[in-house]
């Protein structure tokens, strides 16, 4: 781990609840200006993780060091870090203005000085002219943004979001992942954000951890974690995966249901072990009669067209597994007609776009 430019490294922190394992010897490395999001399924110990971050939760075993300093002692009031709650109470009898500045009134920081901080805040956050709005005169997205100036302003070395956007709806969610981004770029604040939401994290870190009953399962960029998943888990969990089940046959081959497949990869595999090959939806192509060049080939039914808009996902049952594949077509590239259901066509796909999985 390069811990070189690290704000907060997780020592394999755990949690226990009488004989539950919440956390589960969880070590993290968290940059500088860093856009991490912790994310996992429902009870994986997401809030759990974040909550012993912020001083809520003791830790049952590990360290937490901010700065290079093991802050596991220190109660929630004396943590340079502030924790940003789903349920982001405004103060509803007080301005926008008011509810920003009332961190650093508590604090009792002179009023030039608050009134200059607030005024930096209310612009960053786009909310100059709101400011002297009560909450009730608010949208769902602009408290959000209210609670968001709340906590930058008090200039935390790190900032912690519990599933900030979970209360507003699919669009205002799309555009408030772009704004936290923005706001987080700006602020030079280190976010840390807990989400169950595979696209959100995708949309919005630098770089992320899987984390599945209480453990990490993958840490790394997006990129990283989509194109190279370690696990069945982590390839079902982020996007959509195709996952064949099969047995390594050769240093560059799977056999998946009696069919050699072809295969790029560096890890350490026996003849005969149990393996999964996984190809993204968009990584499949449809081929015409002659076949072309893919290394992998297989024939198969349409069962399924399930429209999105810009794509359109065809599930295709193929001989290699009982599920149908699932391949991304551009909406713009087809005629609906060619790929009516009980079609059959041709897939394929090349070597390289194949992931082998051990685990
Ligand atoms: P969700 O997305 O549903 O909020 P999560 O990943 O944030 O889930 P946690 O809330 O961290 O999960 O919970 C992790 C595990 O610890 C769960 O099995 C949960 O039931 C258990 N747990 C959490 N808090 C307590 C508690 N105070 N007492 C006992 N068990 C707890």
């Amino acid at each position: 781990m390069n811990n070189s430019s690290a704000v907060l490294i997780l020592d394999k922190v755990s949690k226990s609840y009488g004989n539950g394992l919440a956390v589960d010897e969880v070590s993290l490395s968290i940059r500088e200006n860093e856009f991490f999001a912790l994310l996992g399924p429902s009870g994986c110990g997401k809030t759990t993780l974040l909550r012993m971050l912020a001083g809520f939760e003791t830790p049952s075993g590990g360290c937490i060091y901010l700065d290079g300093n093991d802050i596991s002692p220190l109660p929630p009031n004396k943590r340079p870090l502030n924790l940003m709650f789903q349920s982001y109470a405004l103060f509803p009898n007080m301005t926008v203005r008011k509810n920003i500045a009332y961190g650093l009134e508590m604090e009792r920081l002179p009023e030039l000085e608050i009134r200059r901080r607030v005024d930096e805040v209310l612009s960053t956050a786009q909310l100059g002219e709101l400011a002297e709005r009560k909450p009730d005169q608010l949208s769902g997205g602009q408290r959000q943004r209210v609670a968001l100036a709340r906590a930058l302003v008090k200039r935390p070395r790190v900032l912690l979001l519990d599933e900030p956007l979970g209360a507003l709806d699919k669009k205002l969610r799309e555009k408030m992942q772009l704004e936290l981004k923005r706001l987080q770029h700006e602020s030079g604040i280190t976010f840390i954000i807990v989400t169950h939401d595979q696209e959100e994290a995708l949309v919005m870190s630098d770089r992320m951890a899987v984390l599945d009953g209480g453990k990490v399962c993958q840490c790394g960029s997006p990129t990283e974690l989509y194109e190279n998943p370690n696990s069945r888990f982590v390839a079902n969990f982020i996007g959509v995966s195709n996952l064949l089940e099969g047995v390594r046959s050769g240093p560059h081959s799977v056999r998946v249901n009696g069919q050699e497949l072809s295969v790029e990869t560096d890890a350490p595999m026996v003849n005969g072990q149990a393996v999964a090959v996984v190809v993204r939806p968009e990584r499949l192509q449809v081929l015409t009669e002659q076949g072309g060049d893919c290394a992998n080939q297989v024939s198969g039914k349409i069962v399924e067209v399930a429209y999105h808009g810009l794509d359109t996902n065809l599930h295709v049952q193929t001989p290699l597994s009982d599920k149908p594949l699932i391949v991304r077509v551009p909406s713009s590239q087809f005629e609906f007609a060619h790929f009516a259901i009980d079609t059959t066509i041709r897939l394929g796909w090349q070597a390289r776009h194949a992931r082998v999985l051990t685990r």
